[in-house]
């Protein structure tokens, strides 16, 4: 028997969310981000409850080579554009289209040799400060590349700092506007948060919205809302089971470091899940976890390997009883992994992404 560990990947809820993200966001198309092996629940499977998005928006070439490899035909964007020239080469290819977010790509693309010329998206830098052209330049980036024989098409965008929190994201939108407003092209603003929270903003109605962690089943702006507020389910689970049971007295101590020390007889689970599987390790003695879908909690330091679970309340759990690290129990129960990643002084995204790779990956058979 494969040591006793297991994520799964629920298409029907990769759907659900996909549905939920597609009513808020009025006549806007869709993108599904799938950057990260589809943050960590891997491209082939996601594929699989995300079908009918409009496109995929992701960052590596490799990725995009898998989608089309699932014969996936529509659009496929490039977050970051190009590294180099020869990446255009790819894009031309396999019809990519890309983000231009610095002049340097506009350089290559000029010298870009091709039939079929590129359809772009020009991104500004509202704020952020990451990617992007500063307003000031946008508007001549923009008219140098219009006027490329490389170019199709050029749509407007941008992306929020602050769309899950109080500083927001009507600042950004203006300086946007400022910007592109008598420019002709289509616009891509809003993120999962920015789909979630500032979806009754007139400001806010684009062409595409660019959806990623919404689609997974965790919340962005947790814990202010949770995923059940946003209507979103889990799409992983990570599961394992019970493979010792050790009973304690007062003052006996668990794992590493003797962080837990027992105030009284206990009955305790090693399960066999650690942060070799992508556990987080900071999780501290109380981060919530089901066993046999009850809600009980850790107890001591996250080992490479395993943890342990307080079963004192759980006297029907035992060797071998399922043990659901996030995601959905056998019995329906459902932990959100964004509690599991506040507790561990995260957000679900890190979690999901970090599954490691030793851990098999399946696809919901109920599904
Ligand atoms: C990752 C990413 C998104 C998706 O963000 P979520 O918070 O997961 O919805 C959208 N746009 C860009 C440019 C991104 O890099």
């Amino acid at each position: 028997m494969p040591r006793p560990i297991q994520a799964t990947i629920h298409p029907e809820a990769l759907r659900a969310n996909l549905a939920r993200v597609r009513t808020l966001s009025g006549d806007a198309r869709v993108w599904g981000v799938v950057k990260a092996n589809a943050y960590g629940h891997g491209v082939e499977h996601a594929f699989l409850g995300l079908r009918a998005v409009d496109g995929f928006a992701l960052l590596d070439l490799e990725e995009a080579q898998r989608l089309r490899a699932l014969d996936w035909r529509g659009p496929i964007l490039l977050l970051e554009g190009v590294f180099e020239t020869r990446d255009l080469e790819l894009c031309s290819r396999l019809g990519l289209w890309h983000v231009v977010h610095c002049e340097e790509q506009i350089d290559m693309l000029a010298l870009h040799k091709t039939h079929a010329p590129h359809r772009i998206f020009l991104k500004m830098n509202s704020g952020m400060n990451r990617l992007g052209l500063r307003p000031a330049a946008y508007r001549s980036a923009w008219t140098r590349l219009n006027a490329l024989p490389q170019v199709e098409e050029i749509t407007h965008m941008t992306h929020f700092s602050d769309a899950d929190g109080p500083l927001g994201v009507a600042h950004q939108v203006r300086t946007f506007e400022a910007a592109t407003h008598d420019l002709p092209g289509e616009r891509s603003l809003s993120n999962s948060a920015a789909i979630l929270r500032h979806v009754g903003d007139a400001a806010m109605s684009a062409d595409w919205v660019r959806p990623g962690i919404a689609v997974y089943g965790s919340s962005p702006d947790f814990p202010e809302h949770d995923a059940g507020h946003w209507g979103l389910l889990p799409a992983m689970t990570l599961a394992a089971q019970v493979i010792a049971v050790q009973h304690l007295q007062a003052g006996d101590t668990v794992g590493y470091g003797s962080s837990f020390s027992a105030p009284g007889p206990m009955r305790i689970g090693i399960v066999a899940c650690g942060y070799a599987d992508g556990y987080p390790r900071h999780c501290p003695t109380g981060t919530p976890v089901l066993v046999q879908g009850l809600r009980t909690r850790t107890l001591g330091r996250v080992s490479m390997d395993m943890i342990a679970v307080d079963l004192t309340e759980l006297p029907e759990a035992g060797f071998g009883s399922e043990v659901t690290l996030w995601g959905r129990a056998a019995s329906g129960q459902v932990l959100s992994i964004d509690e599991v990643a506040r507790a561990g002084g995260t957000v679900g995204y890190e979690l999901m992404c970090g599954l490691s790779a030793r851990v098999p990956v399946q696809v919901d058979p109920a599904a």
